[in-house]
């Protein structure tokens, strides 16, 4: 039953450690959801607080012969509902705080789409593009030398995440089962498939969010032909997103990479982009007849113009923190679906709510990528592998039918749908911690 709770998100004890910025900043979605569902105040206390926060040192001998220490981080958020689940980062603003909020995503993530998995997240503070390719292997075998005793099949599971692809996962669980002394494949998805990754995995991500549009789009009467659809990001996610989009009729006007963007009124033809960007890394607006390219139509715009363009649908598919309140009194989209992990702070979620703009949340919208991360585990498991159209089919199933509970929830309770998404996650987490045991279990006779 829904209703509204008094009791803190945060315990006011200060002899325990307050959450930082972006941990805060994620747990204020959870704190607006505490307004409409009973939870025991044993779990608000529970998932006031990461679990466990890993930080290391990594030693790695460099192509020049120098040693260089790199450091690293792993974080479990909560493992009441099964093994941590979370992909590893490299990047060189990773901070111990925004592996905290990523692995807090995940805890809600895996629990809203019914995940046996916990929430975890890591990630290493570099710049893989100024690494040679040995020196990222080593760095990535050196990560799983000093995190060996925080993983594994049953404790947490790695898998591919910012600027870490499926070869550097293939690395991870080498590394992983030769200290184990026993393969040990269930460690880490996102694996090439030749050594037991699953199939559908590289495009799920983009695959779920087309999905959750298909599924509510329709239901504001939105004809793929009639929609203009802008994208932020061109990478793994944007890019498969956008080809989804493209081949389903839908109109796609701009996209953008970190350099910048373009805008076509009348739709650009994605495929042709993508072999552009993936031939010569910049994105421009091309037609390829033969062997002649021509420029159409188009304007060269920033990621800042993308996105407060006159378009139904916004996709955020790149970073963090794209839309603040200092933007979100200008962006004109209609309906937004987040496929970066929480590209809308949540002072910006205040003001999209209260201008009617429908924003779905990243934890239903990206969380495809950590369903085939389940899939491929269970395979791992198994030992029994399954088609590609039999990941699609399971992977549409459930994306279908967490979605339209989310959306029932909501207009239930007249709620937008992030807070919907997080009641849901919050149900579930909370009937996992309480049948651990709760006060009222202890003190009722
Ligand atoms: P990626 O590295 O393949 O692509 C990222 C894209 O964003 C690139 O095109 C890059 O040029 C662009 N970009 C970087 N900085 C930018 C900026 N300032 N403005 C505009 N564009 C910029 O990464 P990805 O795997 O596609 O992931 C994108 C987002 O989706 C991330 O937030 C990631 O956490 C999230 N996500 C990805 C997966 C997955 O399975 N790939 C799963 C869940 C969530």
């Amino acid at each position: 039953m829904i209703q509204a709770i008094a009791a803190p998100i945060v315990n006011s004890d200060s002899s325990h450690k307050q959450p930082t910025s972006l941990l805060a900043d994620a747990s204020k979605r959870l704190e607006k959801a505490l307004r409409y569902i009973s939870i025991s105040e044993d779990t608000i206390a529970r998932l006031s607080y990461p679990k466990a926060s890993l930080s290391v040192s990594i030693p790695v001998r460099m192509d020049n012969g120098s040693l260089k220490i790199f450091t690293g981080y792993r974080v479990h958020y909560d493992d009441t509902r099964g093994p941590g689940k979370g992909g590893v980062r490299y990047h060189p603003h990773v901070t111990l705080d925004q592996v905290q909020s990523l692995a807090f995503w995940m805890t809600f993530k895996c629990a809203l789409l019914d995940l046996p998995f916990g929430g975890a997240k890591g990630g290493i503070i570099v710049n893989p593009k100024e690494l040679s390719k040995a020196e990222v292997e080593r760095l990535s075998r050196g990560y799983v030398n000093e995190i060996a005793d925080f993983i594994g099949p049953d404790r947490d599971i790695l898998g591919p995440s910012v600027y870490t692809n499926s070869t550097i996962m293939g690395w991870m669980m080498d590394r992983y089962s030769t200290i184990q002394r026993q393969l040990t494949r269930g460690v880490v998805t996102g694996k090439p498939l030749s050594l037991g990754g699953s199939q559908g995995r590289a495009q799920a991500t983009a695959r779920g969010a087309f999905y959750v549009i298909e599924i509510v789009l329709p239901k504001f009467n939105c004809i793929p032909q009639n929609t203009t659809v802008a994208i932020q990001g061109f990478g793994n996610a944007g890019a498969t997103l956008a080809k989804l989009l493209f081949d389903a009729g839908y109109k796609i006007v701009a996209v953008s990479d970190s350099q910048g963007g373009i805008y076509a009124p009348n739709g650009l033809d994605i495929p042709r982009v993508g072999e552009h960007k993936y031939s010569n890394r910049e994105i421009k607006a091309v037609y390829s007849r033969d062997t002649v390219s021509d420029i159409v139509e188009h304007r060269t715009i920033t990621n800042q113009e993308l996105l407060t363009l006159d378009v139904d649908v916004l996709i955020p598919a790149a970073l963090e923190n794209q839309i603040t309140a200092d933007n979100a009194p200008d962006i004109q989209a209609k309906y937004i679906f987040e496929v970066a992990n929480g590209p809308i702070s949540s002072a910006a979620d205040e003001i999209l709510n209260n201008r009617g703009i429908e924003v779905f949340p990243d934890i239903l919208v990206n969380a495809g990528g950590v369903t085939v991360s389940y899939f491929e585990w269970v395979q791992n498991r198994n030992g029994w592998y399954w088609t590609l159209e039999e990941v699609n089919q399971r992977l549409k199933h459930k994306m279908a039918a967490e979605t339209q509970k989310v959306w029932d929830i909501a207009q239930t309770n007249q709620i937008d749908i992030r807070t919907a998404a997080y009641v849901h996650g919050l149900k579930r987490l909370g009937e996992a911690m309480d049948a651990t045991g709760t006060r009222d279990y202890y003190t009722s006779d």
